[in-house]
């Protein structure tokens, strides 16, 4: 097996756990590789003092996450000095009332990208119709992380040149039709955005969780382990336009 976790936040994690164990232990069952967001500027050392092959590393000014201390010149600096292989997780989400912020801070970010010539990944919670007719304007390939909403806004969004990653909310009985929606549409990933936040008490690796996921997908969608595979990684072949794993 081949599985990659398209979205976590290792340097959040590395600062409470020690990853090293955790990440050799998650390649021994199959993880071959993550995609790492940055949110903060105290995460950008761990992953330069971190290097590892299997990480991808993504960095953007978060819609709605308070403690997000980066500014777009952060982006901008750590784009130029070739640290990212994409651009998020950038967005739009109802929880902040400033619509207008964010959409001035996605359209520069997403510049940002399409000069970069960077795939962007997505945070978009609620106001889908205005996200799309916002990102329709670059010519990018995206990853939207962790969707959970209508399947509606689903499909608005996935008229773009999109991806979509299936996380564990949307396994439950009501996020169905969702889950169904995005397995058909055939250009899905898997991700548990792990945080610190996010570790159970007792939880010994909770990059493992990918896997529970992986089974549960397999288990609900009725496809083969390398159905989902394959499909994973021609998904990842095109956003990356290459497949680093
Ligand atoms: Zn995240």
């Amino acid at each position: 097996m081949n599985l990659i976790d398209a979205h976590c936040h290792l340097a959040n994690l590395a600062q409470t756990h020690d990853l090293s164990p955790l990440i050799s232990e998650a390649n021994s069952h199959g993880i071959k590789g993550f995609i790492s967001s940055i949110l903060m500027l105290s995460e950008i050392d761990w992953h330069k003092n971190n290097p590892d092959r299997g990480i991808l590393i993504q960095a953007g000014v978060h819609p709605s996450f308070d403690e997000c201390d980066l500014a777009v010149e952060d982006i901008s600096s750590l784009v130029q000095t070739n640290t990212l292989d994409l651009v998020g997780e950038i967005g739009i989400d109802r929880s902040n009332p400033d619509l207008e912020g964010q959409q001035i801070l996605l359209t520069e970010q997403c510049r940002l990208a399409a000069d970069a010539e960077l795939p962007v990944s997505l945070h978009i919670v609620g106001h889908q119709a205005n996200a799309y007719s916002l990102l329709k304007q670059f010519p990018l390939r995206y990853m939207v992380h962790g969707y959970a909403g209508s399947v509606e806004g689903f499909e608005l969004l996935a008229r773009l040149d999109t991806c979509f990653t299936i996380c564990s909310r949307i396994l439950k009985d009501d996020k169905r039709e969702l889950l169904e929606a995005i397995i058909d549409d055939g250009r899905y990933l898997f991700e548990t955005d792990i945080t610190q936040y996010y570790v159970k008490p007792n939880e010994a690796n909770p990059l493992l969780r990918l896997i529970e996921l992986f089974q549960r997908v397999k288990q609900i969608s009725g496809k083969t382990e390398s159905e989902l595979i394959n499909t994973q990684n021609e998904t990842l072949l095109h956003l990356l336009g290459r497949f680093p794993w």
